[in-house]
């Protein structure tokens, strides 16, 4: 793909990705990094995103955003840059909690204290994790720390 534009989950966005996508891959990305097993899942995780190819059934706003491992597409996904950073930053961080339970068979991010996964949402117009049984908000998206 001509415009496929790939950085480190770890590292800073690529400049050339729309503002949202950028900020919601920096946001997410923080947070994958809190999870011991990422490394043997996706080694050297990176995400990677495209605009939409003028083949797919999709509005021009859309772009396809994904995660890697170096340079290897793992999945991807649609993703409207015309959402907020908050709804944007939602929407990554439930496609690659998707993809993670579906595929590499990992929950993530746990929820402290219990055998579940977070789940991410709005909650007074921020991104944030909250857990799935209580409703409670564990941290904004983007300020996971590492659970030993
Ligand atoms: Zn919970």
């Amino acid at each position: 793909m001509a415009d496929l534009l790939v950085w480190l989950v770890a590292g800073p966005p690529s400049l050339g990705a729309p503002a949202t996508i950028q900020s919601a891959c920096s946001l997410v990305g923080h947070d994958l990094m809190t999870m011991a097993e990422l490394d043997a899942a996706l080694p050297d995780a990176t995400w990677q995103a495209a605009p939409r190819s003028t083949d797919e059934p999709v509005p021009d706003t859309f772009w396809t955003v994904g995660l890697g491992s170096g340079p290897e597409r793992r999945f991807s996904f649609g993703l409207n840059t015309e959402l907020s950073a908050v709804q944007s930053a939602v929407s990554v961080a439930n496609a690659v909690q998707d993809h993670l339970a579906g595929y590499e068979g990992m929950q993530w991010p746990e929820c402290p204290g219990h055998q579940h996964p977070m789940a991410a949402r709005i909650v007074d117009g921020s991104a944030v994790w909250v857990c799935r049984s209580e409703g409670r908000r564990i941290a904004e998206i983007g300020q996971l720390h590492t659970i030993a």
